[in-house]
């Protein structure tokens, strides 16, 4: 473990396995420096264990970046389960996995990722109140990607700001890759902006419903790469630039929610290097943790939200105008800024 190329001082790593069930499950508590480690537990049918240990360390390292930059009083971890979501899932799993979650003291928060819904987590809720991303009781949050959206939309802004000299998105060309529930909303947001919109899904229902409201025009999932446009909003699948799609981008910027879009860290710089402002994952699609967090603090308040996701997109323009006078790639400022909030600065 501790020679692992994806261990980064995390403050625990728990294993469990559970035969009654057979839930095998890894929780990585990355830091609790700002607070109770939060984050998502994803349900996926991993090739070895080692690929399942790599995906929680990374993962819950993600999670303490993510929430030092929201502001929020939350450490970073994860929870993985190995198994179909489609065919593996039972109550028994679920309670399991509650029990293992109960074991962690509150040090691990635990809610819905890949692979996991609200009735799941229903489920874990039976054996532990360390959980939220539910829609019942009365700080309950529900659906998180419309605040997810809406800092998605603001940070676009952000981003155009410093490419463009304005903010105005009236007349503008983004091509939006995925138009799922967070895909969707930003689509919504960026039309009634004056955007004009180019999108893609492999979900053809759900392109043509928002290609009816936003009057976007719609291109085949490979396509969107090619496409010229001011700026590229990938809301879908995460490692989009790679070396394959790196020299295909026509576009000035590329923001948008999808989780780890980078392949591989050393893409921010080569996207610095053509001229391709990039505002970092985690730091813009940071709205939906700031949600579920209002629930964890047990007295939901919108307003609350809505002025923590604004704050977050101020700091995404400061990491954008750092990374611009520096000539450091963005990934890295905001990485640099996220470890010296949980004091693990160089
Ligand atoms: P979703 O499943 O509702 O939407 C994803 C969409 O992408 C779907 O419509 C799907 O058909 C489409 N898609 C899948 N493969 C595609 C492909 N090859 N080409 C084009 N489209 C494809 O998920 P979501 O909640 O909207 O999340 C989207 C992304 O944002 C994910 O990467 C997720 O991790 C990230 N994210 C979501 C939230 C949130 O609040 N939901 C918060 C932070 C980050």
């Amino acid at each position: 473990m501790f020679d692992h190329s994806s261990f980064d001082a995390h403050e625990g790593v728990h294993l469990f396995h559970d035969a009654d069930s057979g839930l095998k499950a890894i929780v990585a508590i990355h830091s609790t420096a700002l607070g109770p480690a939060a984050g998502g537990c994803r349900m996926w049918n991993y090739d070895t264990g080692e690929a399942m240990l790599r995906d929680a360390l990374r993962l819950s390292q993600g999670m303490s970046y993510k929430n030092a930059m929201a502001d929020i009083p939350l450490g970073g971890g994860k929870a993985v389960i190995w198994g179909d979501a489609k065919t593996d899932k039972s109550p028994a799993l679920f309670r399991a996995f509650g029990r293992a979650v109960e074991s962690l003291q509150g040090r691990y928060i635990t809610a819905e990722d890949v692979g996991i819904s609200v009735a799941d987590m229903q489920i874990v809720r039976e054996e532990t109140a360390h959980v939220a991303g539910l829609d019942q009781g009365a700080a309950a949050s529900g659906d998180p990607s419309p605040i997810t959206a809406m800092g998605i939309y603001l940070g676009i802004r952000e981003t155009a700001q410093r490419v463009f000299a304005t903010d105005d998105l009236n007349g503008r060309t983004i091509a939006v890759q995925g138009v799922g529930s967070v895909g969707g909303h930003v689509c919504e947001h960026l039309a009634k902006a004056g955007a004009r919109l180019i999108i893609t899904d492999i979900d053809q229902a759900a392109l043509s419903d928002i290609s009816q409201r936003t009057g976007a025009q719609i291109v085949s999932p490979d396509e969107i790469y090619d496409v010229e446009a001011d700026i590229f909003s990938p809301n879908a699948l995460g490692a989009i630039i790679n070396e394959k799609t790196l020299d295909r981008f026509r576009v000035k910027a590329i923001a948008g929610g999808a989780n780890n879009q980078l392949i591989v860290p050393e893409m921010g710089e080569l996207l610095r290097r053509r001229g391709i402002l990039y505002a970092p994952d985690y730091v813009i699609n940071g709205g939906g943790i700031i949600n579920v967090c209002a629930e964890i603090s047990g007295t939901y308040s919108r307003d609350w939200v809505d002025g923590k996701v604004h704050a977050l997109m101020t700091t995404l323009g400061e990491v954008l105008d750092t990374a611009l006078s520096s000539g450091d790639p963005t990934n890295l400022v905001a990485d640099r800024i996220a470890r010296e909030r949980i004091g693990r600065g160089d």
